[in-house]
């Protein structure tokens, strides 16, 4: 997608535009010439995105992923509908983050509330408050489940889970504490201790 005539400086202007393109403008009249060239960008944009030429914006932002692991792992998963959901945006990157928001001027700062770092998904689910403490603590039960050591569990899992693990019960384990590792930093505050998270883990169970 070139994006038209507006710069690529400019990010957040392109996205606005691409994603708003079929509403019609509300402050002023537009001439007729204006809306038809409005309508033609808009359906050929959808046409374009129909034909799988216009990647989903995920598929660009993370373009090495095994999508195939990644969809059937979060299908798989052992929990409730709505955890899947809140893992669902998480993956896709559409939580409004205060570094989200400020992108696109809907926030003045991209800083944490809690401790002025940026606030991007990563950071509130590993690093905010207790997060190395609960990221350590999981990564070494995974290095359990899945007989290797904490070192070898990737950070990005949690964000971008595209494992392939065999048997199929180890993957569906590591799913699960994933799963819940992010219902639980998404859902209770920094100050979440290692001992709240493992009574989430166990009821969860
Ligand atoms: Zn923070």
């Amino acid at each position: 997608m070139g994006g038209g005539e507006i710069p690529a400086a400019i990010d957040y202007l392109r996205r606005i535009h691409r994603e708003s393109a079929y509403v019609p403008p509300y402050d002023k009249p537009v001439t007729n010439r204006v809306n038809k060239r409005r309508l033609y960008t808009t359906v050929h944009t959808m046409m374009r995105a129909e034909a799988g030429s216009q990647e989903l914006r995920i598929s660009r932002l993370k373009p090495n992923t095994h999508w195939g692991a990644l969809w059937r792992n979060l299908h798989d998963t052992p929990v409730p509908q709505r955890e899947k959901v809140e893992w669902y945006k998480v993956i896709h990157d559409i939580i409004p983050t205060h570094d989200r928001l400020n992108r696109i001027r809907l926030a003045p700062s991209n800083k944490c509330q809690t401790c002025s770092e940026p606030d991007t998904i990563a950071h509130r689910i590993l690093d905010c408050g207790n997060g190395r403490r609960i990221r350590q603590w999981t990564k070494e039960r995974l290095a359990q489940i899945l007989n290797t050591t904490p070192d070898q569990i990737p950070d990005e899992w949690p964000a971008c889970p595209q494992y392939i693990i065999r048997p199929q019960r180890r993957n569906r384990d590591t799913s699960w504490m994933l799963a819940t590792l992010i219902t639980c930093r998404m859902n209770t505050p920094p100050t979440t201790t290692l001992q709240d998270y493992i009574e989430i883990l166990k009821r969860s169970r």
